[in-house]
């Protein structure tokens, strides 16, 4: 058997090789390192993919996320909710905005940010909410959207983890993930679906005046060359990373595909499993299935149910099963977001799943031989005396 492992990006290279190889060569011979050829055909092929008006590209995903919030023109005391279980990048970029954070809990199967603790947290000072599609599947966005529309708020998809996924509204229309809210960040990190050989980021938008402020954020606040309208930051894809993009874009449906198949598989060998819950799929979809687009599977993350998770968190490190928890600590307990108006009762969902989530090796070139071994050894652990 091939070595498990938890990302395999090499593997993955070796399909895209020749094009990677010859592009960044290019690039070396040109010398057009930054803002070259590569990035702007990047974005546009990036824009056609999303059926997005705006594409654009920046240095990482906390950039983008902080980029969005700096574009819609939040002030210190606006407050943002999002959600309790995520990445710190998140909230991290709202406190250092000095927006004031409201963390808020989230739905015990679907991991993404609960609706109600979202509407109980809005206030006069509410700004923005920021909905993470968290583990590569939106949040309730039919929702999240009416409820900005009904208290003026701004919708801000962190988009880091769903790229390529489609929301299924209510009405059965359908609607690529960071496109349906005001604005949305994504990140290339090289684990996340669409990862590039570094780091880099994008923002997306339809609204064009929003576009164009951003498009001067990302550069120095600069809109007419060396003249600065309003304070920006740097933060630029480069040319080598915009490559390696350009590679991966026409196969990122395909990378999904692949990642959805094995997601059915750890599904199916789980079924019945007294202590294991695994992840559903909502959004206009019962079960996994291969046409579904629904579902990323960013992280594949099970529920272990009988106190054992971080026992077999261990028993798999012990034997060549690499796996993650994401997250271990609810943001709203780490020590640079504690705030005194957080109450403990308000976060049991996360409470909760910080202790029984764990996150099983998922990217687009496990085999079958490998799901096998990883899903006969979790069952056997789980069920010992
Ligand atoms: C990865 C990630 C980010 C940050 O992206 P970087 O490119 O690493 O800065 C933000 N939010 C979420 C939910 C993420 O998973």
């Amino acid at each position: 058997m091939k070595k498990i492992q938890m990302v395999d990006l090499g593997g993955q290279y070796q399909g895209i090789k020749d094009q990677v190889n010859s592009s960044i060569s290019n690039i070396l011979e040109s010398s057009a390192f930054i803002n070259g050829p590569e990035v702007q055909a990047f974005q546009k092929e990036l824009e056609d993919y999303l059926e997005v008006k705006h594409v654009i590209p920046c240095a990482n995903g906390t950039d983008a996320l902080q980029i969005c919030m700096m574009g819609l023109g939040l002030k210190p005391g606006d407050e943002v909710i999002t959600a309790d279980f995520t990445f710190a990048a998140t909230v991290e970029v709202i406190a250092l905005l000095q927006l004031t954070p409201v963390l808020v809990d989230v739905e015990p199967d679907t991991f993404n940010i609960s609706i109600d603790a979202i509407e109980k947290a809005i206030t006069p000072k509410t700004k923005a909410i920021v909905p993470v599609h968290l583990f590569g599947q939106c949040a309730d966005m039919d929702a999240i959207m009416d409820l900005a529309k009904k208290h003026n708020l701004f919708v801000i998809e962190d988009n880091a983890q769903g790229i390529g996924a489609k929301h299924r509204f209510k009405d059965g229309t359908k609607k690529m993930s960071g496109t349906i809210g005001h604005v949305a960040s994504t990140s290339f990190f090289p684990s996340k679906n669409l990862g590039c050989y570094g780091d880099g980021g994008a923002i997306f938008t339809n609204d064009d005046d929003l576009a164009h402020t951003i498009r001067g954020i990302v550069n120095h606040g600069m809109y007419k060359r060396y003249h600065h309208d309003v304070v920006g930051v740097n933060s630029r894809l480069d040319s080598i990373q915009a490559a390696v993009l350009r590679a991966k874009l026409p196969k990122l449906n395909s990378y999904n595909a692949k990642r959805r198949n094995a997601a059915r598989k750890y599904s199916e060998a789980f079924k019945n499993q007294e202590h294991i819950v695994v992840p559903k799929t909502v959004n206009g979809c019962d079960g996994i299935c291969d046409t579904c687009d629904c579902h990323v599977f960013h992280q594949y993350t099970l529920k272990i149910t009988n106190g054992k998770r971080d026992a077999l968190v261990q028993h798999l490190n012990n034997n060549g099963v690499p796996c993650g928890v994401y997250y271990p600590i609810p943001l709203h307990s780490q020590k640079a977001y504690v705030d005194e108006r957080y109450i403990e009762a308000n976060f049991a969902v996360t409470n909760q799943l910080v202790e029984e989530v764990i996150s099983l090796p998922m990217h687009t070139e496990l085999d079958d031989e490998q799901i096998g071994y990883i899903t006969a050894m979790i069952i056997e652990f789980v069920n010992k005396q």
